[in-house]
């Protein structure tokens, strides 16, 4: 393999690696943020339990139940 050859595959990597990152930064920049907690998905099942605050629980409530491990209710089983 020539040096030129190489200089050239390298050139290539480089270029497709900067693409990439363009379109993974536009991708970021297009996306909303919807990192905050009331932006939750709503098809995942929230606690209907309350913090000691009187605020909804932000547990995720357990698999067949509408309550998380802490407000589970008791003599359930
Ligand atoms: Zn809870």
């Amino acid at each position: 393999m020539r040096i030129s050859d190489v200089l050239k595959l390298i050139k290539e990597r480089k270029e497709r690696n900067e693409k990439f990152l363009a379109a993974q930064k536009k991708k970021k920049e297009n996306t909303p943020k919807k990192e905050n907690d009331e932006g939750q998905d709503d098809e995942t099942p929230r606690c209907k339990g309350l913090t000691q605050n009187g605020e909804q629980c932000k547990r995720l409530a357990l698999e067949g139940s509408e309550f998380c491990a802490l407000h589970q209710p008791k003599g359930d089983k």
